[in-house]
């Protein structure tokens, strides 16, 4: 390559491929052993210590993609999410994490932290005095999420970095919904960059992955927890992963435009209560988003007029899928109480603001002429059972 940077597409299609010396291909061959030599070697490789020659270099692609020294892969999100947070808190710790989380997230802390004797304190909002006045001295990590699951709440990246910094604490934060091509929060300043590549980095719906970008220091004391952890990824997936991220940019854009045009039709439409997307103009932390966004997203959540029944509305839908997970090429819609956050109680719900009739739409490739049909179709069929209803 030039000695010029790359962009972000020559990033993707380029950065971190394994050089096929003996064959010269055109893409990595994969390395699927799990036994490597140990005599004569500079590095002593086993999967398990991350450092099979795919998952090596798959990790020089992330970290170029969030522009950090070192990247590493995960075998799923919250595979990335309890290391990097285990490499940080031991016993006698505290850490500060905002309130609005992937359900996962929330579950991980909730279920298994008191027992590891970390402390932790969820924040009442997402403005700066939140955050300092959940800040203790025992406090070694702030985490965030922007934008959030499935709210779309949006947290100031640089205030969030320059208050930990301030306090010598580690900054983290899951970039998964922006993906790195909306969002690099290592230019605002945050230390630790967490995605469940399963979503836009994978992409299709067909791999669970995590990944993790850091500085060099950050990333050597996560590796030391990894590999006691032992959440690798195989390298067969590995492989899929960096052949996935080729395309990230070409999906994200399109996705970008396609959510962006739902949203407002969305918006402009008589039987949705609410619709939560940072690239409306009239979500609360639009001005925010804009300064630290390059694309607002594929996600958004909307809620249905109260006389019209969401359940209904998902069966009418012909080509967005009900279904788990999000950010493949085909949209997607869930309901988070029934999915990503039914492990929480109702009050914890209901704390963070997600109702029982919020639907998250995962806006895919396809033509958004026909995301639209389908969207109306379906809430025609509810608007007119309703109205027999009433009858
Ligand atoms: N972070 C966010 C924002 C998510 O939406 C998810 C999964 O939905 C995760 C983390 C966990 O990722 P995984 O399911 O790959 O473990």
């Amino acid at each position: 390559m030039t000695k010029q940077k790359p962009g972000l597409n020559t990033i993707c299609t380029h950065v971190g491929e394994v050089e096929d010396k003996q064959f010269k291909g055109a893409i990595s061959p994969i390395y699927m052993s799990t036994s490597y030599a140990y005599e004569d070697v500079d590095v002593k490789r086993y999967p398990r210590y991350f450092n099979t020659p795919n998952q090596e270099m798959l990790g020089k692609k992330i970290a170029a993609l969030e522009g950090t020294e070192a990247g590493m892969v995960f075998g799923s999100g919250m595979a990335a999410v309890s290391t990097a947070l285990l490499a940080f808190l031991n016993a006698g710790d505290h850490i500060v994490l905002q309130k609005t989380l992937y359900g996962g997230t929330f579950n991980l802390v909730e279920e298994e932290f008191s027992k590891m004797g970390i402390e932790y304190t969820f924040t009442d909002g997402l403005q700066k005095a939140d955050f300092e006045k959940a800040i203790q001295t025992n406090t070694k990590v702030v985490y965030i999420e922007t934008p959030s699951n499935p709210l779309m709440t949006v947290t100031d990246m640089r205030m969030v970095a320059e208050l930990a910094q301030s306090k010598g604490i580690v900054s983290m934060i899951d970039n998964t919904f922006a993906s790195p091509v909306n969002q690099n929060p290592a230019e605002f300043g945050i230390d630790i960059i967490i995605h469940s590549a399963t979503k836009y980095m994978g992409g299709h719906s067909d791999i669970l992955a995590g990944a993790v970008a850091a500085s060099a220091a950050h990333m050597e004391q996560i590796w030391h927890k990894a590999k006691n952890l032992g959440g690798s990824l195989s390298d067969f997936t590995v492989w899929m992963l960096e052949r996935s991220l080729k395309t990230l940019v070409l999906r994200v854009k399109q996705q970008n435009k396609n959510a962006k045009k739902l949203a407002k039709w969305l918006e402009q439409n008589g039987h949705i209560k609410a619709v939560y997307y940072p690239g409306l103009k009239t979500h609360p932390d639009y001005a925010l988003a804009k300064s630290q966004m390059s694309g607002f997203g594929g996600m958004l959540s909307f809620e249905l007029a109260d006389e019209l029944d969401a359940a209904a509305f998902l069966k009418e839908l012909k080509l967005i899928k009900p279904s788990m997970s999000l950010a493949g090429v085909e949209s997607t819609i869930l309901s988070p109480t029934q999915t990503s956050h039914a492990l929480l109680s109702a009050e914890e719900r209901a704390h963070q603001g997600i109702s029982d009739g919020l639907l998250r739409f995962s806006v895919g490739i396809e033509d958004k002429a026909d995301l639209i049909a389908d969207l109306e179709q379906a809430l025609e069929k509810v608007v007119k059972d309703s109205l027999n209803f009433s009858l």
